[in-house]
């Protein structure tokens, strides 16, 4: 399904590739639960060489995507609680968005520095197309 989405930024940020040629992984593992792994990225693009840390400290901005990413979750865990269990006190909902916000903050982690570098880079096949028209 993803597949079709080659060529769009989509592909890079949710199949964790390079943003430039969508072919290289960034990431060390494809797990976002390998909890001693999932942190760990490449250094360059094994398909096009493309350096992900473009200068010290590039991924300090991946923070505010994933603070915006984990404000995102905690509506939709808050809206899941109130459709599931309408007449659940604060306390639940608390816990909830609590548990849920640290079950998915790998994967907070991992998307927003996908998301990142795909607002710095784009696919060269895009470029292509738009030059051969
Ligand atoms: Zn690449």
């Amino acid at each position: 399904m993803l597949e079709k989405l080659k060529g769009n930024r989509l592909y890079s940020i949710l199949r964790y590739k390079c943003p430039r040629c969508h072919e290289g992984d960034f990431f060390v593992t494809k797990k976002n639960y390998d909890l001693k792994n999932f942190i760990k990225n490449h250094e360059t693009c094994s398909h096009c060489g493309l350096r992900y840390e473009r200068e010290v400290g590039f991924f300090f901005g991946a923070m505010f995507v994933s603070y915006a990413l984990s404000v995102a979750f905690a509506v939709a865990i808050g809206v899941a609680v109130l459709v599931l269990f309408p007449s659940a006190s604060y306390k639940v909902y608390i816990a909830a968005i609590l548990i849920g916000l640290v079950v998915l903050s790998p994967l907070a982690y991992r998307l927003s520095r996908l998301i990142w570098l795909n607002l710095f880079y784009h696919n060269e096949g895009d470029k292509k197309e738009v030059n051969n028209k």
